[in-house]
């Protein structure tokens, strides 16, 4: 027997269901799951899935379909038949499809999708007949399938490549269409009569003919096939791989194609169609939230040409909130959708997105699958799910990802200035938070004005999945039309980007590539600033700032997360008001403070300068007078941020950079430093001759500089200690944890510890304490350093990674000037990623694995943490979890990203156990 290759679904049953997305993409296996699962069994027009496995078949053979395909489709269609009783191709009772595309993932509008497939001249009277005499209604079908049919099949299927937009068969059909409306003084397509369009229907024909040379097909069976191949070629679409390379989704997973009965909104002003969600996906909210227009096809609600209505009064918005409510107009079908959506949302166990259909006052569900949510409303629902017991902790933890946690720590405008501000114009909150740009009026512009460095704001009527790039590159999307289910709402929640859509005001003219709003003319070029939240557009550029005030929910979820990771994260901060608003974030410690950081900055001209005196000292004498003079500011710096982190542990880094990095290159400050210094020119000249290195990252830096100016080390690790001890006097409770950084071997180790054993003995006297709570440890940032971990973790109680000098040194890329080639290696497959972002788990991680079985086998409660810029990405924190780091650091602002990425390493941890058991 031939392989399954179609899956029928309807009449209360399915063959296949929803954990089937793979073989039936997601729409398919929602459609079996709505149809045929014993607690739904939704009344969803019967239809078919053409498997995935189809797709692939048809491009590894060049285009052709499998044996057994042909009849298994006409068999589903024989029981579509049955249950719709009607007939494909059936002169008096005609059956319509639709034939539609599902991958796997949704990827909203990149593929294409053909309606009223079976209409035909023959089967039109029939279905005139069908429709109780409604001639409009199936000549204005006819017309919608003849433009479709012609664009999607013959068009673009067909590979013909139109030279731009104006030439493509859809638009000149689409002028056909309006220079008729003009001529008659038409506003609306629905003032077109049975006339017009017979007569549109004649003229699209014979303009199909002259355009593509061929005929439209009036056969239901060329209809059809023609129908199915498109979505297969539509795969391959550019604008659907361009989604795919974006969204990382393999090429190889193909698409599913799903023929299913046509029912019609359009049938009259008892018919309607519309878009819902089972809770709000703007502000996560768990209210019934919705769209729909009588008398129309689903097109029309996403199109965004006409505005839609709300379903109900909680959807009502600005600008709808005139329109008569579906709950109004149809109260008993409301109540019945009102039902389906609860009982859809309790079934999958997370918010949907449901697409309906009412037919002639009866109602059907075309679609339902997850719905996209932005950040803020992905982390409400998480709690509202969990505290309503409908998921679980874990669950909880996993519904919102890293990027979308990042929406909610995104920048929002000032509100203090904002408040001054009067909006230039009003739309609907889209995507969250706030963004400012310079005005670009096309998707391409966007990309090469982000390209040289420019911020820019998408401003269109409206989008479309061509415009996907341009929309990836701007910092945010401006539409004058369409509503909060329009795509470039869809698309910009999916990536948490700042949207303001159907901003009605705007008179968008590309040509002159200005808007106006009233009399104001805003021109390319020109900043404006968007509310996303609340769909306010700005003149001008105003002021960010961070979001992350107070934000109740959010710091209960992370709660949940920190209830279950196991990793520790602490923060990467250099100054004590780091460490405050790092504690803000949650970080439980600090896992690099960077010394050197109080050279650079507010309030570093007095400790830089004594610093740069004792660079340029010739004698030891010099030195250590100068180091003595430095010792209060880094005693002082150093209590300041034990303080902030009381009780927190604290790594203290010993000074990392080569010291020619402290030297003015500038001539005139070295003049002006020579003078303050007291010394010539030369001198000081000659001094910063002799700092200078061929490879000053691989030169006298990190512990070198301690084993050489022993004295240096001294003073810090004395201030780190007197610092302490001055705290515990005050009753606090300091945790220092000495770190030596570039370390490559075991001795340099010893040097640096006789230096602290003398210094904490020295302290302990002066201030007459017994014990001072400290960690004395080392970075791993050398290759070597992991080699020979077993013996450094004789002497370090911690080893702490710096994957930034680990990835340096590791692949041998200088990390000042990958920017000369690393894109090549991208560009090429040579690298998949950059491996300064996320770890290289293939090399440099198996460097840290070794490192930590060699240390730990040696000192078994071993501390091992990572302090590279990798500390706060969501997959390396992942991979520190499973190579049983104790913790993480990252950047204060990257803390909740980090414990969100480590309480989901949990939880995928625990699930592929339970996979594996099974
Ligand atoms: C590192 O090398 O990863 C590190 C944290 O140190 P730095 O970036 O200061 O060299
Ligand atoms: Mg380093």
């Amino acid at each position: 027997m031939a392989k399954k290759y179609v899956y029928f679904f309807g009449g209360g049953k399915a063959d296949g269901n929803e954990s089937m997305k793979n073989l039936l993409g997601g729409k398919g296996a929602n459609l079996a799951e709505m149809a045929g699962h014993k607690d739904l069994r939704l009344p969803v027009p019967p239809g078919f899935t053409i498997t995935t496995e189809v797709c692939t078949y048809y491009y590894q053979n060049k285009k052709r379909y499998p044996v057994g395909l042909k009849e298994q489709v006409e068999k589903a269609l024989k029981n579509i038949e049955k249950l719709m009783g009607r007939g494909f191709g059936d002169i008096n009772n005609p059956l319509l499809v639709s034939v539609r595309s599902g991958a796997r993932r949704s990827m909203p509008g990149m593929m294409e999708t053909v309606l009223n497939v079976g209409l035909t001249e023959k089967t039109i009277p029939g279905l005139i007949k069908q429709s109780g005499g409604n001639e409009r209604f199936v000549y204005d079908a006819y017309r919608r399938l003849i433009m479709m049919y012609s664009d999607v099949v013959m068009e673009k299927a067909a590979g013909i490549e139109s030279k731009d937009d104006e030439s493509g068969i859809r638009i000149q059909l689409e002028k056909i269409m309006s220079q008729m409306k003009k001529e008659k003084g038409y506003a609306f397509d629905t003032d077109l009569t049975v006339d017009d369009l017979k007569k549109l229907c004649a003229l699209f024909k014979e303009k199909v003919k002259q355009v593509l040379n061929k005929e439209f097909p009036d056969d239901h069976n060329e209809q059809l096939w023609g129908g199915i191949g498109a979505v297969f070629a539509s795969w391959n679409g550019k604008r659907a791989v361009a989604y795919r390379r974006i969204e990382n989704i393999p090429d190889d997973w193909g698409t599913a194609v799903n023929v299913q009965a046509m029912v019609f909104g359009n049938m009259g002003n008892d018919s309607a169609t519309g878009v819902a969600f089972t809770r709000n996906p703007g502000n996560g909210e768990n209210k019934f939230y919705g769209e729909y227009l009588i008398n129309a096809q689903g097109e029309d609600v996403v199109a965004g040409i006409r505005t839609p209505a709300p379903i109900n009064e909680y959807s009502k918005s600005e600008h709808n909130k005139d329109l008569v409510t579906l709950e109004k107009a149809m109260p008993k079908i409301y109540q019945e959708l009102f039902d389906i959506q609860k009982r859809l949302e309790k079934h999958y166990r997370d918010m949907q997105d449901i697409e309906f259909t009412i037919e002639k006052g009866r109602l059907f569900m075309l679609q339902c699958r997850v719905g996209k949510r932005n950040g803020p409303a992905a982390v409400r629902m998480a709690m509202d799910m969990f505290r309503e017991k409908l998921i679980t902790k874990q669950e909880a933890v996993m519904r919102v990802s890293p990027s979308q946690l990042d929406e909610l720590l995104h920048p929002i405008i000032d509100p203090k200035v904002e408040m001054t501000k009067k909006p230039l114009a009003k739309g609907l909150p889209a995507g969250p938070g706030g963004a400012c740009g310079q005005i670009v009026f096309s998707a391409s512009e966007a990309v090469e004005w982000s390209r040289s460095g420019k911020k820019v704001i998408l401003v269109r009527e409206e989008t479309n999945p061509e415009d996907v790039e341009g929309m990836r590159a701007a910092e945010a999307i401006l539409t004058a039309r369409g509503g909060m289910t329009s795509h470039a709402a869809l698309v910009a929640r999916g990536w948490g980007k700042c949207c303001v859509v159907g901003c009605s005001a705007l008179h968008i003219d590309y040509e002159k590539k200005e808007f106006a709003v009233g009399d104001k003319v805003l021109k390319e070029g020109d900043w404006i600033t968007l509310n996303g939240t609340k769909g306010n557009v700005y003149e001008s550029r105003l002021p960010m700032m961070d979001a992350t005030e107070e934000n109740k929910i959010l710091m209960d979820f992370l709660k949940i997360c920190d209830s279950i990771k196991r990793l520790g994260v602490r923060t990467n901060a250099d100054t004590p008001e780091d460490a405050k608003k790092a504690r803000q974030f949650g970080a439980e410690g600090i896992g690099l403070f960077r010394t050197e950081h109080m050279f650079y900055g507010k309030g570093s001209d007095e400790p830089l300068f004594i610093l740069r005196k004792m660079i340029v000292s010739k004698t030891e004498e010099e030195r250590k007078k100068a180091l003595e003079e430095l010792f209060p500011f880094v005693k002082n710096d150093i209590k300041q941020t034990l303080e902030a982190m009381d009780g927190f542990p604290v790594v203290i880094r010993l000074l990392d950079p080569p010291l020619h990095e402290f030297v003015p290159r500038d001539e005139t400050k070295l003049e002006q430093l020579a003078k303050d210094l007291n010394i010539s020119l030369e001198e000081l000249k000659d001094r910063s001759e002799t700092l200078h290195e061929s490879n000053p990252m691989m030169g006298h830096r990190g512990v070198r500089l301690g084993i050489t100016y022993p004295e240096i080390s001294a003073m810090q690790i004395r201030a780190i200690f007197e610092a302490a001890a001055e705290l515990i006097k005050e009753k606090k409770h300091p945790y220092p944890e000495i770190m030596v950084p570039v370390v490559c071997d075991v001795k340099e180790l010893e040097d640096q510890l006789a230096i602290a054993k003398r210094e904490y003995e020295a302290t302990l006297k002066k201030y007459n304490l017994k014990k001072i709570k400290f960690l004395f440890g080392t970075m791993i940032e050398i290759p070597r350093a992991s080699l020979v971990a077993a013996e450094l973790a004789a002497i370090a109680e911690f080893f702490s990674y710096g994957t930034n000098d680990m990835t340096q040194m590791g692949f041998g890329f200088s990390r000042d000037d990958i920017g000369s080639f690393l894109p090549d290696y991208i560009k090429k497959g040579i690298l998949a990623e950059d491996p300064f972002q996320t770890i290289d788990q293939k090399g440099i991680g198996e460097l840290i694995k070794i490192g930590i079985e060699r240390g730990r086998k040696v000192r078994k409660n071993l501390e091992v943490g990572i302090c590279g810029e990798h500390g706060g990405e969501p997959r390396s924190v992942e991979f520190c979890h499973q190579v049983k780091m104790d913790y993480v650091s990252c950047s204060p602002f990257r803390v909740p990203i980090a414990r969100l990425a480590a309480a989901q390493a949990v939880v995928k941890e625990l699930q592929s156990q339970k996979k594996n058991k099974k």
